[in-house]
């Protein structure tokens, strides 16, 4: 099926191919953007280089960042725009260079609850790659229940001083930011006595100790803040007003990339349908049947993301559609890392290469038992949908 989505887009989508190819760099085509993102991308050599060279040029071009509004560096792309943009890089094999939270998370909210100043300086910042961000919002006792953090904010002076514990910090290893939500006021009810902190986390009362997860890699940390300093100017939305950037934050991670993540599970999809064919497992009616499932549902994401598109297209908000995505890709990428293990069979269960470690599916499939816990779990999730969508009594406090 192809949506037409009007003159104005589809004159978008020509005119940003031509640039691709008239600026497209070689050797660039099998770059994954998550493995930039999580740092397993290797550093040097020519394919880092390449990178670099095409980060400039989409950097001139202002298509870092290219959703964010002009007067701070973006194109201001509309949702619509932004679909249609992610779609040609991947068609075009070239890398999109994400600026990961800092663009998809801290950016946004900045934009909608930062003052003039803050705007002036944290996103050029994020823009040019300068300030790498992790999210410092879950606690050891405050994940799901994320208003009843306890990390203390203490006014002194210019500055903020934080001092408490976070956990689960995805990429604090390679970040020298991390955005906070501690508690400033502590005699007002909890959702109100909340701020939301930029703070540096090099050599600044901050303690990073990596977390090993089963994969064998430590992509999160827990982290120590002691005395951690931030000067006022880095309390976004103002002391008191954490929660509500929090909640802008939250959205923009659920919501996110909702309109083309589909492409992704489908190269991964195919990629697994080849290694099944490698082992002549489609032949085997219980694998194609997984194999099956796997491409109805990654179409459903697909017809899932055309939904919205129109609906940005046509500017309309989407609604609760966060959550449904949320959960409905979560719990596919979990049944598909399952599926994986059922196509390499008993090799499933060998490690690979000289220090035995995980191959690619097995790796799928460990890390695929995060996703229903990350970004709000699965159950979180169903509550929202269960009472701010279809309108159920709440549960009980
Ligand atoms: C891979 C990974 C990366 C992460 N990265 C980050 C990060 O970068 N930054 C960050 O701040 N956090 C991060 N997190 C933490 C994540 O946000 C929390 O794990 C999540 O919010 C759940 O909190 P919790 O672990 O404390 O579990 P809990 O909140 O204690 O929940 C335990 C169980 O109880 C259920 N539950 C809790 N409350 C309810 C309820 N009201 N109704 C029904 N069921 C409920 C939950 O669904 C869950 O099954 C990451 C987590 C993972 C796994």
């Amino acid at each position: 099926m192809k949506l037409d989505l009007g003159p104005e887009l589809e004159a978008f989508r020509r005119e940003l191919g031509d640039w691709i190819e008239d600026n497209r760099i070689d050797g660039l085509e099998d770059v994954d953007e998550r493995a930039v993102y999580l740092g397993t991308f290797e550093q040097s050599g020519p394919v880092a280089a390449a990178y670099r060279q095409w980060s400039e040029r989409l950097g001139q071009a202002r298509l870092i960042c290219p959703q964010w509004p002009e007067e701070v560096g973006g194109r201001g792309l509309s949702g619509a725009h932004m679909a249609v943009l992610n779609e040609e890089f991947s068609r075009r094999r070239v890398p999109r260079v994400s600026r990961g939270m800092g663009e998809s998370l801290v950016g946004p909210s900045i934009i909608v609850h930062g003052s003039e100043a803050q705007k002036a300086h944290f996103l050029p910042r994020i823009i040019s790659g300068e300030d790498r961000y992790c999210q410092g919002f879950s606690e050891p006792d405050h994940g799901s229940d994320l208003a009843g953090v306890e990390t203390s904010g203490v006014v002194d002076g210019e500055e903020i001083v934080l001092t408490g514990q976070k956990v689960w910090t995805s990429g604090a290893h390679l970040a020298n930011m991390i955005f906070v939500l501690c508690r400033s006021d502590p005699n007002v009810p909890k959702h109100q006595g909340l701020s939301y902190v930029l703070a540096p986390i090099r050599d600044n009362g901050v303690d990073i100790r990596p977390l090993r997860q089963p994969t064998g890699r430590s992509g999160f940390s827990q982290e120590y803040l002691d005395g951690c300093r931030a000067p006022l100017l880095n309390v976004i939305g103002g002391l008191g007003n954490g929660w509500r950037v929090a909640m802008t934050t939250l959205g923009n991670e659920r919501g996110g990339g909702a309109t083309t993540q589909h492409l992704r599970y489908e190269r991964e999809l195919w990629d697994l349908v080849d290694e099944a064919r490698k082992r002549g497992g489609t032949d085997d009616p219980l694998v194609r049947q997984d194999l099956a499932w796997a491409y109805s549902h990654v179409e459903i994401m697909r017809f899932q993301g055309l939904r919205l598109l129109s609906a940005l297209a046509a500017k309309r908000e989407p609604g609760p559609e966060a959550s449904v995505n949320k959960l409905f890709w979560s719990e596919y990428q979990q049944r598909f890392g399952e599926i994986a293990m059922g196509v390499l069979g008993a090799d499933a269960m060998l490690g690979v290469g000289p220090e035995y470690g995980l191959g690619r599916w097995q790796s799928t499939f460990v890390s695929s038992r995060a996703v229903t816990i990350f970004s709000g779990t699965s159950e979180i999730q169903r509550n929202i949908i269960g009472e701010r969508a279809l309108g159920l009594p709440r549960e009980p406090g």
